[in-house]
């Protein structure tokens, strides 16, 4: 049924994105942003969202933003996990994420090490870019939050404001104030 119910949002998702349709998103960091980062998280025991995200959350998605998490994984290229437990970990996400009435548009997860010097691992752009023109965004209207400097370095690569957190705001919560104060 909860598995249905994400289906079915993708699907409403890319059928208005095709027909042109234009859309603010936040990007969200994983570890240490949404969930406790205990190190290369790589199970659902080891995966526990910190207590201000699913407020924080729905608040974005009920002022309009899309939801995108993008998250450097390298513990899969370093051989301590598998990408297998990662998709695991996020169904598990958004399966707590969907009885919360919380969809997230997309999760986009760079599985390499810092040395394989790919195009996607953060602080690269590439996946907010991809996102850009997968979701139509209006880059203006976007933000990205992050733990790390990478997070924030990454989206304004793609001309998208960033929230560091412990810096700007010290939680999720007080950045998603700012965010929806500023875009109304
Ligand atoms: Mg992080
Ligand atoms: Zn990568």
């Amino acid at each position: 049924m909860i598995g249905l119910k994400i289906f079915f949002y993708r699907l409403l998702l890319r059928i208005s994105s095709f027909l042109g349709k234009k859309r603010k998103a936040v990007f969200l960091d994983r570890d240490g942003t949404i969930n406790y980062d205990s190190g290369y998280v790589g199970s659902i025991a080891d995966f526990k969202l910190f207590p201000e995200t699913i407020p924080a959350l729905k608040k974005l998605s009920e002022n309009g933003f899309l939801l995108i998490i993008v998250t450097n994984q390298s513990g899969v290229g370093r051989g301590y996990f598998k990408m297998a437990d990662v998709r695991k970990i996020h169904r598990h996400l958004e399966k707590i994420l969907a009885k919360e009435k919380i969809y997230l548009a997309k999760i986009y997860v760079c599985p390499h090490r810092p040395d394989e010097n790919c195009r996607c691992r953060k602080p690269r752009p590439y996946f907010f870019e991809k996102a850009v023109s997968e979701f139509n965004l209006i880059r203006k209207k976007c933000y990205s939050i992050g733990d790390k400097k990478r997070d924030i370095e990454a989206g304004k690569k793609a001309g998208i404001k960033g929230i560091l957190l412990g810096r700007d705001f010290k939680n999720l919560v007080d950045a998603v104030e700012f965010i929806v104060n500023e875009s109304e």
